[in-house]
């Protein structure tokens, strides 16, 4: 180790951030919003430049609304009405129309977006809290753990100085290459798929409305590829590589254009950036020790078929951000072993779907697929259930997202209730602080409940048919939330 003299001592804060790609930068706003005191180290001086995701769906639109910023991310979306299956030829083989209305959580189903400019948003969000700081080109290298908390050690880069950084808990939102995961032990579960893409974002010069608002995925078993319409006059197009092929050399303007040449030459439009990846799926084993903690990437890895890489981030900082701020208020840190049992078994269904989905962009699995469903091959958009932890009382309908309706005050329902647990009940049933706005009826109607908790995420704890279930249902809000204070005398 060198010497003491070569050490800066920072203050300690209740959460150190490692990593501010859009996971980070997001559990940044939401740590923000809740006082903690926060620390993000960040090994690079800007954000992330190559391309990245494209896509996010109705959830996370609705995480940005919970810190405050789907009015400003919003104006830089484009909806996207689905996803179409061609084969070589160009034949329709199969439409995923996706619903250009409001779904049942206010926001859209699918959105477009370009990364860099929603990292920025993050970024100015998490710059409204004075007890969110961070720092850009800071390495971490070492995490030493120490009673009551962390010892992180980490390079500022620029001046050369080492620093030693307490901190209460420690998120590692360091990407595919975690040093977290690393410190943590925790090893990668293999789930199967590598294969190695490039992946081109084109900016037009000239209108091209044929090449559509859909997403086309090319079924050719020759080179099965995807074009998606990104937002403004970005255009993307994900290119399988072939065995063989060098990837730095097919980054190539010239091997590009070939590429790009049965839809799109340089007359229409210009290369803004053009990068190899190997899409990996993976998922760690492990997501917390003591008290580090991995989230986004650093967790789990997926191809980017269905676009939920960082939509799996953003949920995995959703789920967790109120846990660590109930623990640091006097919750038992049990709490915190509920983010790997309930995320990881969500974050793997959508994993193995990605991965089907990417083995469907074959003509010929397609071609299966077709004949067993009678020439109707469906995609399902899966919305699945967290994982076994906190769920409670009647758990018909816990660990499934809530729906979002405007209440008669004109509100939505998440701004109504901020961001602790929430009862939502039939008129009936006297409860303090229930909600029992005409609104969130049909909703409880369709559960068979006469109330329902919402955690302050936004997924069911549970529901409860009858009083009694209603009791067991308010004891099961963890210690230290609010709501238990509020609720506890109910039924
Ligand atoms: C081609 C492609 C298309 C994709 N499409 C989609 C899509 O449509 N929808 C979707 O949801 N997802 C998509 N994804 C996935 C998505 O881009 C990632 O899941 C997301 O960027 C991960 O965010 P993150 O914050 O977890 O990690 P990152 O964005 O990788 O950020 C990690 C940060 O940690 C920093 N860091 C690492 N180590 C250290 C250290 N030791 N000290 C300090 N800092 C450190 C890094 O510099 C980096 O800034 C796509 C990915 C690819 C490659």
């Amino acid at each position: 180790m060198a010497p003491e003299s070569a050490w800066d001592e920072l203050p300690r804060v209740d959460v150190a951030i490692i990593g501010y790609g859009p996971v980070g930068a997001t559990l940044a706003n939401m740590l923000g919003q809740r006082g903690l005191s926060v620390l993000v180290l960040e090994r690079e001086a800007a954000a992330y430049h190559l391309p990245r995701a494209v896509h996010f769906d109705d959830e996370v639109m609705r995480v940005f609304q919970s810190i405050g910023l789907a009015e400003a991310i919003e104006p830089t979306t484009h909806v996207s009405p689905g996803m179409r299956f061609v084969d070589a030829t160009g034949k329709l083989l199969l439409d995923w129309p996706r619903p250009t209305t409001r779904g049942p959580q206010h926001w859209y189903a699918s959105y477009r977006f370009h990364q860099p400019e929603l990292e920025e948003v993050l970024r100015q969000g998490a710059a409204r809290f004075p007890n969110v700081a961070v720092r850009a080109r800071t390495e971490v290298f070492a995490l030493d753990d120490a009673p009551g908390q962390m010892l992180i050690r980490a390079e500022d880069l620029a001046s050369g100085r080492l620093l030693r950084i307490p901190a209460r808990y420690v998120v590692g939102c360091d990407g595919a290459r975690s040093t977290v995961r690393r410190f943590m032990g925790a090893a990668m579960e293999d789930l199967g798929f590598h294969e190695p893409w490039l992946v081109v974002d084109v900016l037009l010069s000239r209108p091209r409305p044929d090449l559509g608002d859909a997403s086309v995925q090319h079924c050719d078993p020759a080179r099965p590829a995807t074009y998606v319409r990104g937002t403004g006059n970005r255009r993307r197009w994900e290119i399988a590589l072939l065995p063989g092929e060098d990837a730095a050399a097919m980054c190539r303007p010239e091997n590009v254009w070939r590429l790009l040449a049965p839809w799109i030459t340089p007359e229409d439009a210009a290369i803004e950036r053009a990068a190899a990846y190997v899409f990996h799926s993976a998922i760690a084993t492990r997501w917390r020790a003591g008290r580090l903690l991995l989230a986004g990437d650093a967790a789990h890895l997926t191809p980017p078929f269905l676009g939920q890489g960082m939509c799996a981030g953003i949920r995995d900082v959703a789920n967790l951000a109120w846990k660590l701020a109930a623990v640091l208020g006097g919750a038992p840190e049990a709490l915190l072993d509920s983010y790997q049992s309930e995320r990881s078994p969500h974050v793997r269904a959508y994993i193995e779907q990605a991965v089907r989905l990417g083995g469907l962009i074959n003509t010929r699995a397609m071609e299966e697929a077709l004949a067993l469903g009678g020439g109707t091959a469906r995609i399902a958009s899966i919305k699945p259930r967290l994982g076994p932890g906190l769920a409670a009382g009647w758990a018909e309908a816990s660990g499934t997202i809530a729906p979002q309706p405007r209440l008669s005050c004109g509100r939505l329902l998440d701004e109504a209730v901020g961001g602790d647990f929430a009862l939502l009940a039939r008129p009936g049933v006297e409860a303090p602080g229930a909600i029992t706005d005409p609104a969130v009826q049909p909703f409880l109607e369709q559960a068979g409940a006469i109330a329902v908790v919402l955690r302050p995420d936004r997924y069911i704890l549970g529901a409860a048919r009858d009083a009694q279930e209603l009791q067991t249902l308010l004891n099961a809000i963890p210690a230290g939330a609010e709501a238990r204070r509020q609720f506890g005398d109910a039924a």
